[in-house]
C-alpha cells in the first residue's frame, strides 16, 4: 500500500505536502511532484494537506494508473522535503483536465 499524487498535481506543485512525511518520500521534478511508493509507509498524513487534491491512496481505482509513474519518477527525480516557491498562476491550473497528457514535463526539478 501506498499513497500516489496525480496529474492534478501538475503546475499546481503547491508543496504543502512535502512538509509533513515523515519519511521524506517525495520527488520533485519541473511541474509536479511524485511519491516512491516502496518508501510511502501509508500514513495518509500528505493526503489532507494537499490543496489539489492530487494525493490518493492506492487502493482507490482512480489511483491505480498513476502508480507506475510515480514510481518510474521517484527513481530519477530528486528527493524534496522542504516546500519551494509554488508557480504564480498554480491556482488556475488547479482542478483542469488532461493535464498529463498535455502539461508533463518529465524534466527534473530542484529540490
Ligand atoms: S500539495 Fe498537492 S499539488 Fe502540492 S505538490 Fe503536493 S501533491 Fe502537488
Ligand atoms: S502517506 Fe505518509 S509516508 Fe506516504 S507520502 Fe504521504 S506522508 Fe509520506
Amino acid at each position: 500500500m501506498a499513497y500516489v499524487v496525480t496529474e492534478a498535481c501538475i503546475k499546481c506543485k503547491y508543496m504543502d505536502c512535502v512538509e509533513v512525511c515523515p519519511v521524506d518520500c517525495f520527488y520533485v521534478g519541473a511541474n509536479t511532484l511524485v511519491i516512491h511508493p516502496d518508501e510511502c509507509i501509508d500514513c495518509g498524513v500528505c493526503e489532507p494537506e494537499c490543496p489539489a487534491d492530487a494525493i490518493l491512496p492506492d487502493s482507490e481505482p482512480e489511483a491505480e494508473k498513476w502508480l507506475e509513474m510515480n514510481r518510474q519518477y521517484a527513481q530519477i527525480w530528486p528527493n524534496i522535503t522542504r516546500k519551494g516557491e509554488s508557480p504564480a498562476d498554480a491556482d488556475q491550473w488547479k482542478g483542469v483536465a488532461d493535464k498529463f497528457e498535455k502539461h508533463f514535463d518529465p524534466a527534473p526539478g530542484k529540490s
